[in-house]
């Protein structure tokens, strides 16, 4: 379930559950930034975490930022434009 996880909200990076019930708490964190949410209980953390606002528009922004580290070798004044104009397209459906 845990590897399950979405990704990070703010890099995309894996998360793990953390069992701290001794201090009647746990988390969800991300494994490389360190951002965190807390429930009462490992359900509770869980939902937080996966709890997200425009879920299709993040994925679609993650999708290009994917795109945009393999390509960043190649013309970059190209990719940079193809690039802004793909964020202002998926930006534009969303709004
Ligand atoms: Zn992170």
């Amino acid at each position: 379930m845990e590897s399950n996880l979405k990704g990070c909200p703010f890099c995309n990076s894996k998360a793990e559950v953390l069992d701290l019930r001794k201090y009647k708490v746990f988390m969800v964190k991300c494994r490389k930034c360190g951002a965190v949410v807390e429930g009462a209980s490992k359900r509770r953390a869980i939902d937080r975490w996966e709890r997200r606002e425009n879920e299709a528009m993040v994925q679609e922004l993650w999708k290009v930022v994917d795109e945009f580290k393999v390509s960043v070798y190649g013309d970059k004044h190209d990719n940079v434009r193809r690039i802004k104009g793909e964020l202002k397209g998926i930006l534009r459906k969303y709004a």
